[in-house]
């Protein structure tokens, strides 16, 4: 199984949800809408060029985590 890189989610003044994804090799933050990642486009580390993209399953956890999220803020 491939390992998913780990993510913060937040929230921008429109309530998009902007998802955070931390390289796995440097530690760099990643910022991407959450609406414009798809698993069939790659995803690189601004700053050192590694692939972080998220797979279907990645990004599915994600928009359950931003739907959390959003009705624990009562948006
Ligand atoms: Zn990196």
């Amino acid at each position: 199984m491939k390992p998913q890189p780990s993510f913060d989610i937040d929230f921008d003044k429109r309530n998009n949800a902007t998802l955070r994804i931390v390289c796995s090799k440097c530690g760099h933050e990643n910022p991407h809408h959450l609406t414009s990642l798809s698993p069939d486009e790659d995803i690189l580390c601004t700053q050192c060029a590694t692939n972080i993209t998220l797979d279907l399953e990645g990004i599915n956890l994600a928009t359950r985590k931003a739907a959390e999220i959003r009705q624990a803020y009562g948006a």
